[in-house]
């Protein structure tokens, strides 16, 4: 029997999983620098976690979510996105006592999605966020931290900052009443899936990729006029501290980012490099979706970015080999070749023991991985309790006892 995996996943192995552990690694290192601290949570949620926030209208909600019920009956759904796991897990753990508090995390996520290049039904992401501030200074902290990861991780990469605001949930809850009027008079004009939206996400035509929607969408009302002089004066200042970071942004006024609960600044970090799965990282503010959630009535502001996007413009990084191969020449010299390999472990360095029992298979392999050193475990080292030390990029050897062996490589 031949299983297949699942559509829409994939493992990770050999130069894929250093890059992926190479990301991870500097998303721990970045967040060290900003003050953020590691959350871990459950894989799987009750679903009433997702269904609200999220928007009961939208994709992840209606079609994506990997949601079953458990021996109990209880309905158990596998996480969408971290978010609101995050949330759940500050309010049930009484985290949002001393704010703002700064959480990130990275892990895997579940959405029924079609697959394709860049895009899978399990995908790791990283996420950032900050619970507790209103400041603004927040939202240019998150943005520069995105922006100083991916420039570390990608630094030949052009990669565009796109940004926008949509004010206030209030002011939102207006626009969204003037936009499905304004797409129900010209409904005619639109796909079907986006006539599909008018009344439930009318701000998700905004960012429709159907042509048929292009020139509907460029004629719509705009939300830049109805927001307040105060969210606008904000907005201002934002941009400006970005300039002042050099990070250059385009400002996309159709920008409104998936999910229901974001309000204020949005942003997306995109590349032309990948296909049409293009944004890298996308975030911003989500003040009200803690209430929603049964906390605090504070603020928040966060972003996701997907690993496996970043992956695929990532040259390869660097193989970590050994640091010794072990030749043994015989398997009956097996148990003098295991005291070295026991104190060189001990000791730091890493070994590699390969099976072959044959010098010349075992030189040629060890050279194969560019490793720098060899030690020979022969018959003749045994009886003298030696072993020979050979450097690969000069040739030189010479037969030292254990400890020897460990002075000289050091
Ligand atoms: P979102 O939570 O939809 O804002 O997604 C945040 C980021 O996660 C995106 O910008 C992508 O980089 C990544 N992402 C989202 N969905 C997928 C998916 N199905 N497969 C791979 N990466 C994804």
């Amino acid at each position: 029997m031949k299983i297949k995996p699942v559509r829409g996943t994939h493992d990770l192995f050999g130069k894929e999983v250093r890059k992926f552990n190479f990301i991870v690694t500097e998303v721990k290192e970045i967040a060290r620098k900003f003050g953020f601290d590691e959350m871990i949570t459950p894989i799987f949620e009750n679903s009433e976690l997702f269904k609200k926030p999220l928007g009961e209208q939208s994709d992840v909600v209606l079609k994506e979510m990997y949601t079953f019920k458990d021996r109990n009956e209880d309905e158990l759904t596998l996480r969408p996105e971290y978010t609101t796991p995050m949330i759940r897990s500050a309010i049930s753990n009484g985290l949002l006592n001393n704010l703002p508090s700064k959480f990130f995390g990275t892990g895997q996520m579940f959405r029924r999605e079609r697959p394709q290049k860049g895009r899978y039904r399990q995908f790791n992401q990283i996420n950032f966020e900050n619970f507790g501030t209103d400041d603004f200074f927040a939202d240019i902290e998150m943005i520069n931290l995105a922006n100083q990861l991916l420039k570390k991780i990608l630094p030949n990469n052009q990669i565009t900052l796109h940004i926008n605001t949509l004010g206030s949930r209030e002011n939102l809850q207006n626009y969204k009443k003037v936009l499905s009027k304004y797409f129900k008079d010209h409904q005619n004009s639109l796909s079907i899936e986006s006539k599909s939206k008018i009344e439930t996400n009318p701000l998700r035509i905004l960012d429709s990729k159907n042509i048929q929607d292009k020139e509907t969408v460029l004629q719509s009302p705009k939300l830049i006029e109805f927001l307040s002089q105060s969210d606008l004066k904000s907005y201002e200042e934002i941009k400006d501290c970005l300039k002042d970071l050099n990070i250059s942004i385009s400002e996309d006024l159709n920008l409104v980012r998936g999910l229901d609960y974001y309000c204020h600044t949005v942003f997306e970090f995109k590349t032309d490099a990948i296909g049409s799965q293009d944004t890298l990282i996308g975030g911003g503010r989500y003040n009200g979706l803690i209430k929603t959630l049964g906390g605090k009535d504070i603020p928040g502001i966060g972003w996701a970015g997907g690993i496996e996007r970043i992956m695929l413009l990532l040259n390869d990084v660097n193989v970590i080999t050994e640091d010794i191969h072990l030749c043994i020449k015989d398997p009956s010299l097996k148990k003098h070749a295991l005291k070295i390999y026991d104190y060189l472990t001990k000791n730091n360095f890493s070994v590699y023991w390969n099976y072959k029992y044959n010098l010349k298979k075992s030189l040629s392999l060890a050279s194969e991985k560019k490793v720098k050193y060899v030690i020979i475990v022969g018959e003749e080292e045994k009886k003298h309790n030696n072993y020979i030390l050979k450097n690969l990029s000069n040739g030189e050897q010479k037969a030292l006892n254990l400890n020897d062996v460990l002075n000289h490589i050091k």
